[in-house]
């Protein structure tokens, strides 16, 4: 377990909410911010603000040398080959939306994706499909949310050009065999995106071991603000790719007669960036490898299986994912609805999220329209969860 005295490093958990102390259990939606990366952001505003990378004024040159510092950040966290590999987005969804306007397909193309993505690794690759007469497959998935590994072989083909997969599932909490299912599809050659928006957070990244072409996460999740994230690509795959938009930054030259495209990663970073969002993803970086994604990982799995035994006893409760998952519990209780528990136990000061999660098709897999999710960080305690258990049995009691 991590020291309960980390959460002092986190502003907002000592606000109140309905006069309750604040139980935020909705991590997986968005993260909290600790002092060390809101002074980065504040720092930023107020000693080095500047346009970046045509600068010949000082402010202009150390804001460039944040911000590219801050990329070289992110490429060692990741063990990304070389920082030209990291691409600064706004978050995963811009990520994705990135690859699948930069890749062009053929009819009969097949996109390979599965059940329990999120609708912003769904969307793009259905536009994607619709563009180029390409065909969106699926892989399903069994009871407990874990994709059906026989279907995804008999899916595979040399006809899937893109295969794309979430890391961790966001409402059931599944960690899919990212390294083994992106070898089996890169056997047919096929270009491999992993959405890594809820592996970031909780486990140690390396892109050079997962063997996959790009992956995509959000700052926002992993203890920084919202706005920024992050795409890796495989520098010769970037080199050999078009632009999607256009603008400053992106090109090497520009007449009226033509324009010549910058390098990777400048090449997909058109317009002034967000400079405050890549040096404060790089200070929440910093921050969680100075406790340990291992250590990390322990607390929350710790966390994760006591909450998972604690809301079992709660009757009528069902809980959604395999027994082995990551930090997000989704459940139901029988006879309430999922809004109206969430509502409820606001008004004590626990928030949880409810609905669809952003994987509609997914709830409808399972007959559903949504869940109640309880998700978890490294500031998350055993209190917390007998706090949301009590909750629960409370609010069930009332809407009975
Ligand atoms: N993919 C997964 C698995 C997610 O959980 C989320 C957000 O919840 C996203 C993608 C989209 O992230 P963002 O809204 O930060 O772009």
């Amino acid at each position: 377990m991590l020291p309960t005295t980390l959460r002092d490093d986190f502003p907002i958990l000592r606000e109140t909410v309905n006069g309750k102390p604040l139980v935020y259990l909705d991590n997986a939606a968005t993260s909290q911010n600790p002092t060390q990366v809101i002074e980065a952001s504040r720092h930023y505003y107020e000693k080095l603000n500047a346009n970046i990378h045509r600068g010949t004024h000082y402010l202009a040159r150390a804001a460039t040398e944040a911000h590219e510092a801050a990329r070289n950040s992110v490429a060692a966290h990741i063990n990304a080959a070389s920082p030209d590999e990291v691409i600064f987005t706004s978050g995963t969804t811009d990520g994705i939306n990135l690859v699948a306007n930069i890749l062009s397909l053929s009819p009969g193309d097949e996109i390979l994706i599965s059940t329990l993505e999120h609708h912003s690794n769904i969307v793009p690759w259905q536009m994607l499909a619709e563009r180029s007469g390409a065909i969106l497959k699926v892989i399903p998935c069994d009871e407990d949310g874990v994709l059906d590994q026989a279907a995804f072989q008999d899916l595979l083909s040399d006809k899937t050009k893109i295969f794309t997969l979430t890391w961790v599932s966001n409402a059931f909490g599944t960690v899919n065999p990212v390294r083994e299912m992106t070898a089996a599809a890169k056997t047919h050659g096929a270009i491999v995106l992993i959405d890594a928006a809820q592996a970031v957070p909780h486990m140690a990244i390396d892109v050079q071991a997962l063997g996959a072409d790009f992956l995509a996460f959000s700052g926002h999740k992993v203890y920084a603000p919202t706005g920024i994230g992050v795409l890796w690509g495989k520098l010769d795959l970037l080199k050999s790719l078009p632009p999607w938009k256009g603008g400053g930054e992106m090109i090497k030259e520009v007449t009226f007669e033509g324009t010549t495209y910058n390098d990777p990663p400048f090449r997909y970073e058109a317009g002034t960036p967000n400079i405050e969002g890549a040096i404060a993803l790089a200070a929440a970086l910093d921050y969680v490898n100075a406790i340990g994604l291992d250590e990390i990982h322990g607390h929350e799995q710790f966390l994760i299986r006591h909450a998972a035994a604690a809301l079992s006893e709660i009757p009528g409760i069902r809980l959604y994912g395999p027994a082995e998952r990551a930090c997000s519990l989704s459940f139901a209780i029988e006879g309430i609805h999922h809004y109206d528990l969430g509502t409820l136990i606001d008004q004590m000061g626990v928030a949880v999220r409810t609905g669809h999660h952003c994987c509609q098709p997914l709830m409808a897999r399972f007959g559903i329209t949504g869940t109640t999710r309880a998700s978890f960080a490294l500031y998350n305690t055993e209190e917390d969860i007998s706090a949301l258990t009590a909750a629960l049995k409370k609010a069930s009691a009332m809407l009975r």
